[in-house]
């Protein structure tokens, strides 16, 4: 297969030619007047609840219905998240995401594991978690593991056996992602070393969101996490999470730690209205997911609007949206089989026209959409 356009490459953008095959990449050659279509590498979302009215907690139809969903908007790798639940329904959800994954239907994005978001969180942090919150209890921790599906997990470093949790998490490679706490400057900077120290990498989830904000004699974990080198970043970039200014400090400061999640709900793909999270109702409006107290409660993103937002109102390159997108979420879950445009690499391919709105979608060499 040939495709020709505007590649993204990490660093450029280049008219040429991509030629490809279910075994990957095979070349990429520079070739003027290629057409205006832009051909970026498949989207990586490591943090996603739903979509098309679909939910992860749902079981395995409803992934796969999700997974689909994300995949017409150009998501190639897609790690399905649980929300913070009774623990036996989180049990069943990682059951199913597993399922899903060995099962896949031949049309979805690939699905490498799933993002383990609740219930190891701060009762004081639930943002739109409901309330459901307990500690990282050893055999708890064991039990998850054993599914072999956890590839992320979300843990507030505060709550009791966190240490020991977040230890045992990046000794089998899972992504510890701070998130959900009340954990100040001090504490923060511990568990990243922790965790460092046990040879895992740290991840921060919605980076800004449900933790404390930066202040000039606080600096809060936002400040440990955005300075220290080895961490990574989730941000979901819908505009309504955070302002685009936000999203410009955060790029500059940590540049290729920085990657984009949706974490959408449901609701995402369908129309505004009532809609549920978590057994919450939620309601959808002006393309923001609300509590009826005003919590903000997931998103409705998929990662082509947040690759537009980043250039459109962030300020950003197509090659630095598109390291948000692909590249910087890979190098964060170690997926070095992908994440950029590159002989010898998956092809996973989004093209899309010149308003940035996905034409086609590639997995593994074969056109899905
Ligand atoms: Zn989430």
């Amino acid at each position: 297969m040939k495709l020709t356009g505007q590649i993204v490459l990490p660093d450029r953008v280049v008219s040429g030619e991509v030629v490809f095959d279910e075994t990957g990449i095979q070349s990429v050659t520079p070739r003027p007047d290629a057409g205006r279509r832009f051909i970026l590498p498949g989207f990586i979302d490591g943090h996603v609840h739903g979509g098309d009215g679909a939910d992860t907690m749902d079981g395995v139809a409803a992934i796969h219905r999700l997974s689909r969903f994300h995949l017409t908007h150009g998501t190639t790798t897609i790690l399905p998240t649980t929300i913070t639940s009774p623990w036996p329904e989180v049990m069943d959800a990682l059951r199913a995401v597993a399922e899903a994954r060995n099962a896949p239907p031949g049309n979805g994005p690939v699905i490498h594991g799933a993002h383990l978001e609740g219930p190891f969180v701060s009762p004081h942090k639930l943002g739109a978690q409901p309330p459901f919150a307990i500690p990282p209890t050893p055999d708890r921790v064991e039990e998850a593991l054993e599914t072999g599906i956890v590839r992320v997990v979300t843990l507030a470093p505060e709550l009791d056996h966190a240490d020991t949790a977040m230890r045992r998490f990046a000794q089998a490679g899972v992504r510890v992602s701070l998130g959900h706490t009340v954990a100040g400057y001090e504490e923060t900077e511990q568990a990243i070393c922790r965790v460092c120290a046990a040879g895992g990498t740290i991840g921060a989830t919605h980076l800004f969101n449900a933790m404390a904000p930066i202040q000039s004699r606080n600096p809060g974990p936002v400040t440990a996490l955005m300075c220290s080198d080895a961490g990574y970043a989730e941000m979901i970039f819908d505009t309504h999470h955070v302002h685009p200014a936000t999203f410009r400090l955060a790029s500059r400061v940590m540049g290729e730690r920085l990657l984009f999640v949706t974490d959408a709900m449901r609701g995402a793909g369908q129309a505004e209205g009532p809609s549920q999270l978590g057994g919450q109702d939620v309601v959808i409006r002006d393309g923001a997911v609300r509590l009826p107290d005003g919590t903000l409660a997931g998103s409705v993103l998929t990662l082509d609007v947040a690759l537009r937002n980043a250039v459109t109102v962030g300020g950003v390159s197509l090659p630095a949206a598109s390291r948000l997108t692909a590249t910087s979420p890979a190098a964060y879950l170690g997926l070095h089989d992908r994440g950029r445009i590159a002989p010898g690499l998956r092809a996973d391919l989004v093209v899309m026209d010149e308003k940035f709105e996905v034409a086609e979608v590639f997995v593994g060499g074969e056109r899905v959409t």
